[in-house]
């Protein structure tokens, strides 16, 4: 076993099955996402539309690509063919492009929406008024090739555990919550390499890990 498969192994045995792991591969060579696919990984997270599409188009096609980034209105087209679950939606006028994209391929396109949970100005997202708001507006649910089957949430970038903890319960509590009234939410995607078992305790239902999985990412800005 290689240290990617390795890797992959030890957090595969440390999540509870309901779970489900995305290998987060941005900036990582088609090689190594090939030893976690041959070790069985199905799932990868991206956050760069061009550098997934060029993944996808020299890897094996029973892959489940996932676009875990902030998403441009204009590029959309470019994944559509193949991408099966945008994490961080965050705007009806996305949400209209992705269901327009989609209609040309016949195809469905699976859409979490990102709620801004962190305190940093930084983040994406919207409050929980907005994404209620967003649900139940009769244009998206007139939206008929895309699917909105859950909440996506990226906690502050900090040290602090207790800060951390306190954003996933949020999150968490909206989703059960907004569940009963929306039952085709699902999927709570929270937590990443430092702080996944926090995330899954809080009441995560996906998981989005990349370092912990392909070492560390050098940055190029
Ligand atoms: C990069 C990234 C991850 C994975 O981060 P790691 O700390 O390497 O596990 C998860 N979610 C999003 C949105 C990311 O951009």
């Amino acid at each position: 076993m290689n240290d990617i498969e390795k890797k992959l192994h030890e957090i595969k045995t440390s999540i509870p099955e309901g779970v489900t792991l995305v290998a987060v591969s941005k900036t990582k060579p088609v090689s190594d996402l090939m030893n976690a696919y041959d070790a069985g990984q199905r799932i990868f997270g991206e956050n760069k539309i061009q550098e997934m599409t060029e993944k996808w188009e020299t890897m094996p096609k029973d892959i489940s690509w996932h676009m875990i980034g902030h998403v441009q209105t204009n590029k959309v087209k470019y994944m559509a063919p193949f991408v099966d679950l945008i994490h961080a939606v965050d705007s009806y006028k996305l949400l209209k492009e992705i269901n327009k994209q989609a209609k040309k391929h016949n195809r469905t396109i699976n859409c979490l929406l990102q709620i801004k949970i962190a305190k940093e100005e930084s983040k994406f997202g919207l409050s929980e008024q907005d994404a209620i708001a967003l649900l139940n507006n009769e244009e998206v649910k007139n939206l008929t090739n895309v699917n909105i089957q859950g909440l996506m949430g990226m906690a502050t970038f900090t040290n602090d555990e207790q800060q951390i903890q306190d954003e996933f319960r949020k999150i968490a509590t909206f989703f059960e919550n907004i569940k009963t009234k929306y039952p085709q939410l699902k999927t709570l995607s929270i937590g990443m390499s430092g702080d996944y078992k926090m995330a899954i305790d809080c009441g995560s239902t996906m998981v989005r890990i990349g370092s912990s999985i392909f070492g560390a990412r050098n940055y190029q800005h």
